[in-house]
């Protein structure tokens, strides 16, 4: 997660609710990724370092437990900075341009002053897949938007394999197996093998199963063989990765736009009883409903979607009634949120009490899970620095 600060109850539904019940079936690693807010915010650098601690904070308190769980800095393990270079020598510049939020992000985020018509941005989705791939991690827990970034993590492993991961003497092994396929087979594997090495390195796994396709009269196992053998022998060495994806309900802003603190919408992890109190007092409801007598609409009120994630049935129906027949009161109606949200924050709050108060406990928590992280990073480079014939 890119370092934001403190955190809202939009992560909290969004991501770290699911986080915390993630480490309890996985070994999860959670990182404060530093360098991915340089990518975009290079001007300001000096906020960094108040919002990493700031988060880690909230995710201590939310309840991810470093037991379970390793935390760490992104800057503070290289290895993912030598991983990016590495994968930077062979990832087509076409693979990078095309990913869904390049361009929209350019846009959008130039309109607010940043000019990201830089290198390190276009590299970022290489810098994901790093940060993924560095621990050979399998499951990445993404919402939708991110979907496209794992994908591209996928290709540049699939190519990474494909390019470095060749056993040593496979092209004997392979031929000598597919001799046994019998004479026809064996042609047939030449034939492809030429055609496949006639397109260069750009030839990816799903080109070696369509030529595989075209040919006639080969049993499944002899297709299975035949895809390994022109992969090229097939070692992986990094992992492909699979999204995660789980429902999480959207909880909105206070004005039923996203919920960020920029916007001024949010309530905030640590926030005081008295100040949920307030804003959700204060929150804009219904416009139709101008007098207490004025008959209004759920869906027409930010309020409904707080109800939606912290209501039951049964408060829901009494909303739905009591809004459009002006039977309750906007206050009266905003009341079991505002009681849902303060009981769900005051153990948050109370548990952040304790690193507020001993910042060094967070350092601490967070300089283990830095080393943890980097032994399992160095791990992953020593047999890409080997593949890539960098072990000498
Ligand atoms: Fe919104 Fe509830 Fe007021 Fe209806 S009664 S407008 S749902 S706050």
């Amino acid at each position: 997660m890119r370092p934001t600060g403190a955190m809202h109850l939009g992560h909290y539904h969004g991501a770290l609710k699911n986080w915390v019940k993630l480490q309890n079936e996985y070994p999860c690693y959670f990182f404060a990724a530093d360098w991915h807010a340089l990518t975009t915010h290079y001007e300001d650098p000096s906020v960094i370092e108040q919002t990493v601690w700031d988060m880690f904070v909230d995710w201590l308190a939310v309840g991810i437990d470093p037991s379970k769980s390793t935390l760490f800095i992104q800057s503070r393990v290289p290895q993912h900075a030598e991983l990016t270079m590495l994968l930077s020598f062979f990832v087509p510049l076409a693979w990078l341009e095309r990913v869904p939020t390049y361009k929209d992000q350019i846009e959008k985020l130039g309109e607010r002053g940043h000019d990201l018509h830089t290198y390190g941005f276009l590299g970022y989705p290489l810098m994901q897949a790093a940060d993924i791939m560095i621990y050979r991690a399998n499951k990445v827990p993404v919402g939708e938007d991110q979907t496209a970034h794992v994908e591209i993590t996928r290709e540049i492993a699939r190519r990474f394999n494909h390019l470095f991961g060749k056993e040593k003497g496979f092209e004997e092994k392979a031929e000598a197996a597919v001799k046994k396929m019998g004479p026809k087979k064996a042609k047939v594997y030449r034939e492809l093998r030429k055609k496949f090495q006639e397109q260069g390195d750009h030839v990816s796994l799903e080109a070696a199963r369509e030529l595989v396709e075209d040919v006639q009269n080969l049993t499944l196992g002899d297709k299975e063989r035949l895809y390994g053998f022109l992969e090229g022998g097939g070692r992986v060495i990094l992992v492909e990765p699979d999204v995660l994806l789980t429902e999480t309900p959207k909880l909105l802003g206070l004005d039923g736009d996203k919920m960020s603190k920029s916007y001024g919408n949010a309530i905030m992890l640590r926030e005081k009883p008295e100040d949920v109190t307030r804003k959700i007092r204060t929150m804009p409801t219904d416009p139709a409903r101008v007098r207490r007598q004025d008959p209004g609409n759920p869906e027409k009120c930010p309020v409904w979607n707080l109800h939606q994630v912290y209501s039951d049935a049964n408060t829901k129906e009494w909303v739905v009634k009591g809004c459009t027949t002006a039977g309750i009161g906007c206050l009266e109606c905003k009341q079991p949120v505002i009681d849902a949200i303060n009981k769900e924050i005051a153990p948050i709050r109370e548990r952040a009490l304790q690193y507020e108060e001993d910042p060094t406990l967070v350092r601490n928590i967070i300089q283990d899970g830095c080393e943890k992280a980097r032994d399992l990073a160095d791990e992953t480079l020593r047999d890409v620095r080997e593949a890539m014939g960098l072990n000498y």
